[in-house]
């Protein structure tokens, strides 16, 4: 059965590096992809955009195309979510259906830290997004627990959850910090931004003029 992927994140903004590591996913897994907006921590510094303004310019970015969507589900809940319960109310709407949870190396080298961490196996895949040609970089704290579970990408169609897979995802160092850098600067980043976000001067101006 075709796969349900999630990428999660802050979005702020949304650049081609995300809609890149997207769309490839979507590729190599054969599945559909879903960029998911997270609401952030107290402790952590709030996004410059709101997440009305967040969602927007993913609205914007997504247009045209179906293989990617939009699910703001964490947002319009109060307060943050944790991903295991994110995960199980997608369960619960897909039946059998494979999920996928994409991380980049950073976060999976992280993941013993994530509440209920082990559960995450009971209700997804996790797809750790990786530089081609490397192998996957398997942090100690993980090893024992995860490693059994490594197949290729294209296996984790095969069950609903439960399995890790590598996922290589070309290279492209943008991130968003930079982005908003070069916006409150006056830049144009055309090339680092997605065509339809770079339409609509209104979304952007939330950048504009301050200090990323
Ligand atoms: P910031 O610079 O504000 O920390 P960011 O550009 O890293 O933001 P996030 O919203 O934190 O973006 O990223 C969401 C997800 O997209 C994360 O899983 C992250 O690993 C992944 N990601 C971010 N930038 C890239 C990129 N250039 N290529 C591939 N994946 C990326």
């Amino acid at each position: 059965m075709r796969p349900l992927a999630i990428l999660g994140g802050t979005f702020d903004p949304v650049h081609i590096g995300h809609l890149n590591a997207a769309w490839e996913a979507a590729e190599v897994l054969g599945a559909d992809v879903r960029l998911m907006p997270a609401s952030v921590p107290p402790h952590r510094p709030p996004p410059v955009a709101t997440a009305a303004q967040r969602v927007a310019m993913l609205r914007a970015a997504l247009a045209g195309q179906s293989r990617l969507s939009l699910d703001a589900r964490e947002l319009e809940r109060a307060g943050p979510s944790y991903t295991v319960d994110t995960l199980a109310a997608l369960r619960a709407e897909v039946g059998a259906r494979p999920l996928v949870l994409l991380v980049g190396e950073d976060a999976f080298a992280g993941l013993a830290s994530w509440h209920r961490w082990q559960a995450l196996f009971e209700l997804a895949h996790v797809g750790v997004l990786t530089r081609p040609g490397t192998a996957l970089a398997w942090p100690a704290a993980l090893h024992e627990a995860t490693q059994a579970r490594l197949v290729p990408p294209a296996a984790l169609a095969d069950s609903a959850a439960g399995q890790v897979a590598a996922v290589p995802i070309t290279p492209l160092e943008i991130s968003a910090t930079h982005v908003r850098e070069l916006l409150a600067e006056g830049r144009v980043p055309r090339y680092l931004l997605p065509a339809g976000l770079l339409a609509d001067e209104a979304l952007l101006a939330p950048y504009r003029h301050r200090v990323a």
